[in-house]
């Protein structure tokens, strides 16, 4: 390795040892640690601190997977956008809807936090309880932070969840919430749709679910990744990346770049997997603390 790749080197480490000294959650996992690459840096894991030259599958939302602890990209955002914007305290009360990640990473969320998983429809994983959020067996202000990927989609009445969301929040709490966005605006599917596990999808969101989320009581920054908010300013909604469920062009030109919260620069993005970048946007719903 040259002297000039060094440099960086070390100064990635400072500041992963630095950011990890004063927030548990971003400690590596000692079986990650282990597994990692000594000598690269190019790809890490913010979930479990694996790094290495190269994830185990190519870039996507749904791929990129760490070869330690199998996240897959939009794991590894939830988490940085929950580690990010969330200050850490053990006894925050955590829940989190439908967790894709195994029993490794559940024991590690419960040594951090007061930590719950639950499923609803428990064919794909079973978790700590069985949750509907349309109609949510949990206290008022119960919760103190909700991380929930790839659910509401899943949800039929998107204003009943997000009213129960907003209920069992505690004052001050968030919601960390991350749903597909395959267009610019909100319409059910046009044809039956599944995800992964057959799961049916009632909706297909767009940027005017951050009217439902206001209409619920929260107030809702929107994080992206910074690349994606710098081609948004300059107009760019065409990368010429095509997907069948994604309309890239009718999506991003419904943006308003001034409503959105840029979360990752560009090394940030390119060594944690957060590509293509408009896979990465996320809703950060607060509850006001009274
Ligand atoms: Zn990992």
């Amino acid at each position: 390795m040259s002297l000039i790749a060094i440099a960086p080197l070390r100064a990635r480490k400072l500041r992963n040892a630095r950011d990890s000294a004063t927030d548990p959650r971003l400690i590596a996992w000692r079986s990650a640690r282990r597994a990692s690459d000594a000598g690269a840096l190019d790809r890490m894991c913010n979930v479990c601190g694996w790094h290495g030259a190269e994830f185990a599958a190519p870039a996507h939302s749904e791929m990129a997977d760490c070869p330690h602890c199998r996240s897959i990209a939009r794991d590894r955002f939830l988490y940085w956008c929950w580690t990010l914007r969330v200050p850490y305290d053990p006894s925050q009360r955590v829940l989190e809807t439908s967790p894709r990640l195994d029993r490794r990473y559940r024991r590690r969320m419960s040594k951090l936090v007061d930590y719950t998983a639950s499923d609803y429809d428990e064919d794909a994983h079973k978790a700590m309880i069985k949750l509907d959020l349309q109609s949510m067996s949990l206290a008022d202000s119960s919760v103190d932070v909700v991380l929930t990927p790839h659910v509401l989609e899943h949800v039929p009445d998107t204003a009943r969840a997000l009213g129960e969301l907003y209920r069992v929040l505690a004052p001050g709490g968030s919601v960390i919430l991350m749903t597909p966005m395959p267009q610019g605006v909100t319409a059910p599917p046009k044809e039956p749709e599944y995800h992964g596990n057959n799961t049916l999808v009632y909706w297909r969101f767009g940027w005017d679910l951050r009217d439902q989320l206001e209409a619920a009581g929260f107030r809702v920054p929107c994080p992206v990744p910074q690349p994606l908010l710098h081609r948004l300013h300059r107009k760019e909604f065409d990368t010429g990346w095509t997907a069948p469920d994604i309309d890239e062009v009718d999506l991003l030109s419904h943006a308003d770049p001034d409503a959105l919260t840029p979360v990752a620069d560009e090394r940030d993005v390119q060594r944690y997997g957060f590509e293509p970048d408009l896979h990465f946007i996320i809703w950060h719903c607060t509850k006001t603390a009274q």
